[in-house]
């Protein structure tokens, strides 16, 4: 497969990025280059329309496809100072074992991937240019043995990498956030000597399940290295409890994990619309219907430019462009964010949203005279956070 080639240009290519930038990170290494930093998970189909959108100077493109190391280098030609990496998402196809836990499908079926193996692809996405190296690790089961075997092997493995430039990704079942797994967990990204990248998989949403939304505070206030990918608004409690940096999906297929034995049906794009003020992701159709009983919603973001927030139809271009205001609402957000100071500051800032989008529902469920449910998330984001995992 062309994009995992680490023949005679690579290493041409290689050498071009060490030679103009020194050190390929810029000073404060990975962590200064994903401090604070929200990237858009997206299809490399998808990721050329979507580049106005990303915010130059703390966002960037996570890409997922067949095509997304060749996409890669092909963006970073044009556009070097865009933060662009790829997850290979062989997590969709394969669960990890201790022997075999990295691995990537191909055109010509599945790669699993021994030390030299993983070094190699790691190598062939700098190759293509990516900003940082993202190891293709494989979906990490829930801990049934109690022993967290799998996803030791992930972490000592990566721990013989010998190298600056690698994010290690542990796309986990949801169930790693509670309980004693959590406890494994913690302790796993606290042993990683790489920063660490969490996707968190149920086959709907992993923050509706019990203690889920506790696990991750947790993990990210005693995780410093911790980066959370593949998400939605958790980007944003995450991100305010401590966590280094975040990918949020620009579909609902890429804001949760999947579980490879758990094939999902086929699935066609449909628009779906972040509603800022709600803390949101609502489908057309709600919007439309309540735009009937209440004056319609507008947005002042670079795309809608005042346009009602309920137009999108199911047209191609009307589900791209719903993503891109999906992208310009989550970099306003962000920048928020980013300008508050990490720590309290930013933890004000953030039960501040909370609060005005849980009144925000109330008063929308008083103008329709029909309740509208918020998710029981937000209401779990409000409380106070739970204390750290001591270090041992
Ligand atoms: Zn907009």
């Amino acid at each position: 497969m062309r994009s995992f080639s680490t023949g005679s240009d690579t290493h041409e290519q290689r050498d071009v990025l060490h030679d103009r930038e020194g050190d390929p990170m810029g000073g404060d290494g990975i962590e200064g280059l994903l401090r604070d930093r929200l990237l858009i998970m997206v299809n490399d189909r998808s990721a050329i329309g979507l580049l106005p959108h990303i915010d130059g100077n703390a966002g960037g493109l996570l890409l997922t496809g067949v095509d997304a190391a060749s996409r890669c280098r092909n963006i970073r030609n044009s556009y070097p100072d865009t933060v662009v990496a790829v997850d290979y998402g062989g997590h969709e196809h394969r669960v990890a074992t201790v022997d075999r836990p990295f691995g990537y499908q191909a055109a010509d079926g599945w790669h699993a991937l021994d030390f030299s193996g993983l070094e190699e692809v790691l190598n062939g996405q700098l190759a293509n240019k990516a900003a940082f190296a993202v190891t293709p690790t494989c979906f990490i089961p829930p801990d049934e043995d109690g022993d967290a075997r799998v996803l030791r092997a992930v972490i000592t493995q990566a721990n013989r990498l010998e190298r600056t430039d690698t994010v290690v990704l542990l796309p986990c079942s949801y169930r790693w956030l509670r309980d004693e797994s959590l406890l494994h967990l913690v302790e796993a990204v606290r042993a990683s000597r790489h920063p660490v990248a969490l996707i968190m998989q149920h086959y709907k949403d992993p923050l509706e399940r019990v203690g889920v939304a506790e696990g991750l505070r947790v993990l990210c206030r005693s995780c410093p290295r911790l980066l959370l990918w593949r998400t939605d608004l958790a980007a944003f409690d995450a991100l305010a409890h401590g966590a280094l940096g975040t990918a949020v999906g620009v579909t609902a297929m890429l804001r949760h994990g999947m579980d490879p034995r758990r094939k999902g049906r086929g699935w066609r794009p449909y628009p779906v619309v972040l509603v800022r003020e709600l803390l949101k992701y609502h489908r057309v159709e709600v919007l439309q219907n309540w735009f009937t009983r209440v004056d319609p919603w507008t947005c002042g973001c670079a795309v809608c430019e005042g346009a009602e927030l309920s137009r999108f139809s199911e047209s191609n271009a009307d589900v791209r462009e719903s993503q891109w205001h999906n992208t310009c609402e989550l970099y306003a957000l962000h920048d928020e964010l980013i300008s508050a100071d990490a720590g309290r500051d930013r933890l004000e800032w953030w039960r501040q949203i909370l609060d005005d989008a849980v009144a925000r529902h109330h008063l929308l469920t008083s103008d329709l005279g029909e309740e509208v449910a918020h998710p029981p998330v937000l209401h779990y984001w409000q409380r106070a956070s739970p204390p750290a995992v001591p270090m041992p």
